[in-house]
């Protein structure tokens, strides 16, 4: 992967910025996951490192072989299964004195630098303002406002953005061979998030728990079907958050296509939603309510239930 690859005006940027005397020492991406905070990240380490000639990264001399095997030595990733403690900080520190063996820069890459503990982010912070040598920091996180304000201040931000659908599906389309039909459903159920659209396009629990929704919708006609509906979908405990908002997502798509602005989501679901049996706003309304049940301990079996009721025009019967 190269700057080239990645669309978009902060990789153009990042690019002109890592090949030229600009590049300061501490920079935190910031976006949430499936931006692409990681592999910019990378490609960015890599153009700093790189040996080649030509457009730096050039995927090809030593060095940016050495990091895509991940062992190049100049490199220090720090990538918490749950915490970052001070002492690892301390290490980190104690390794950038001694002299890069084969760059002429250190390049320390922080995932989720929000786990740092207080007292890491502490330790951190005079080397973030003056780096022994000329190493360069990476902080990346999707939740920038845990880390100390001091932190933040001593970084240059750079924020991550979803893409808007048309560059999400160029993506999807592109990259991962998807056709577009597929790309444009998954660019809009992911919200334009190339990573949790591709994790989706691979889970067969979505696909499969959405089929559920849509047979239980389709079997619901009035009072009489709640049970049976109900049934469908009371095995999938698991799935209950999963499976309301997919429901959420038909209740939106069914109000769109009903009477309000906006775009149909779901576009391989039109004339399949009943939209001539619920309306999408007092749906939507309802599976509000069905979220806060579940939350306060009700039943699955009978959040269910009271939601299909509400649904089927029975809800007078669970008014207390
Ligand atoms: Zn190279």
């Amino acid at each position: 992967m190269k700057f080239s690859d990645i669309i978009g005006s902060t990789a153009d940027h990042l690019r002109s910025e890592m090949q030229s005397a600009q590049v300061v020492h501490a920079y935190m991406f910031a976006g949430p996951a499936g931006t692409g905070t990681r592999t910019l990240a990378d490609i960015c380490a890599r153009a700093l490192l790189c040996t080649g000639k030509g457009e730096k990264p050039c995927d090809e001399c030593p060095s940016c072989r050495q990091y895509m095997s991940g062992n190049h030595p100049d490199v220090i990733r720090l990538q918490p299964e749950k915490s970052i403690g001070v002492e690892l900080i301390r290490e980190t520190i104690d390794a950038l004195a001694i002299h890069p063996y084969e760059s002429s820069r250190h390049v320390v890459l922080i995932y989720d630098a929000d786990k740092m503990t207080p007292q890491a982010q502490n330790a951190l912070l005079k080397t973030l303002e003056t780096p022994p040598g000329d190493a360069v920091f990476f902080l990346m996180t999707d939740q920038m406002t845990s880390l100390l304000p001091t932190i933040i201040s001593r970084c240059r931000i750079v924020r991550f953005r979803l893409l808007e659908d048309k560059d999400a599906v160029n993506i999807l389309t592109g990259q991962h061979g998807m056709t577009t039909e597929r790309a444009r459903l998954l660019a809009r159920l992911s919200m334009g998030s190339v990573g949790r659209a591709i994790e989706m396009d691979g889970s067969e629990q979505y696909w499969k728990t959405r089929d559920l929704v849509l047979r239980a919708l389709s079997a619901l006609h009035g009072p009489e079907d709640v049970g049976a509906a109900a049934l469908m979908l009371s095995e999938s405990k698991e799935q209950a958050g999963s499976i309301l908002d997919i429901l959420e997502l038909c209740a939106r798509d069914m109000m769109v296509s009903q009477d309000a602005d906006g775009e149909v989501i779901q576009t391989d679901l039109v004339g399949v939603l009943p939209t001539d049996r619920f309306g999408g706003a007092q749906m939507l309304g309802s599976i509000m309510e069905a979220r806060k049940r579940l939350s306060s301990n009700v039943s699955w079996q009978s959040v269910l239930e009271m939601l299909f009721f509400d649904m089927a025009g029975g809800k007078h019967l669970w008014q207390q």
